[in-house]
């Protein structure tokens, strides 16, 4: 199982938007105009994206300063995370029903980088039904897409265990998530917990649509029988 973050398992409160624009900020010597369109997307891509749209050139150093920048601020405001936000419905029991079957492995596949995806589950006390080692991250690629692929690879490499998409199946709030299952191979749970209705993640092919993830027994069943 590859769980989304936000909006899926967590509502971090804004906090990622303010921690952008801190950044830029600090990194660039200007408040920006505008933080690039961010739900569903990786780090580097929000990253590249808003850098361009101030004319600043991403290059591989400056966009590796920027994703550190974003992490190490991120830890530094970690305490605020639980006062801001929250978990979501339901996200914990499904987490933990899951973690209890000696069947199921769970990670995080995320446009978070690693550190965010970190300080984000460690805040809200989630991190313990997450094996991060078999994730993927939103500093391993630009698109969302060639992470399933990372995920797989990761957990293969550390189970011995081959992970395709008859055994893999993502959970995720956007079109962006069951975009990235059906072209990097594993089936798709979508949960309306984010800003995109149940219509149209149906729409977008996800095999499975629950408004969110508060019938624990009706989540578990979705997510094991894709
Ligand atoms: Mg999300």
């Amino acid at each position: 199982m590859l769980w989304d973050i936000d909006h899926t398992l967590v509502n971090a409160g804004g906090l990622s938007g303010e921690i952008y624009a801190s950044v830029f900020h600090r990194l660039i010597g200007r408040v920006p105009a505008k933080i690039a369109p961010m739900a569903g997307r990786t780090d580097r891509a929000i990253t590249a994206e808003t850098l361009d749209h101030h004319g600043v050139t991403p290059t591989p150093s400056l966009t590796s300063s920027f994703l550190d920048a974003l992490a190490s601020t991120f830890e530094a405001r970690r305490a605020e995370l639980p006062a801001r936000g929250h978990v979501l419905p339901g996200a914990r029991a499904a987490l933990k029903t899951l973690a209890a079957r000696p069947d199921v492995i769970q990670s995080a596949l995320t446009g978070n980088a690693r550190r965010i995806a970190e300080c984000k589950l460690t805040a809200f006390g989630l991190t313990d039904f997450f094996d991060l080692d078999a994730g993927a991250y939103g500093e391993d690629a630009l698109e969302r897409p060639p992470l399933v692929k990372l995920a797989q690879h990761r957990a293969s490499r550390q189970y011995g265990e081959q992970f395709t998409a008859s055994n893999t199946v993502l959970i995720g709030d956007t079109p962006h998530d069951v975009r990235a299952a059906h072209e990097g191979g594993a089936h798709v749970v979508a949960v309306a917990t984010g800003t995109t209705p149940a219509a149209a993640l149906r729409l977008s092919g996800a095999e499975s649509v629950l408004p969110d993830l508060s019938d624990t027994p009706g989540v578990i069943a979705a997510i094991l029988r894709t």
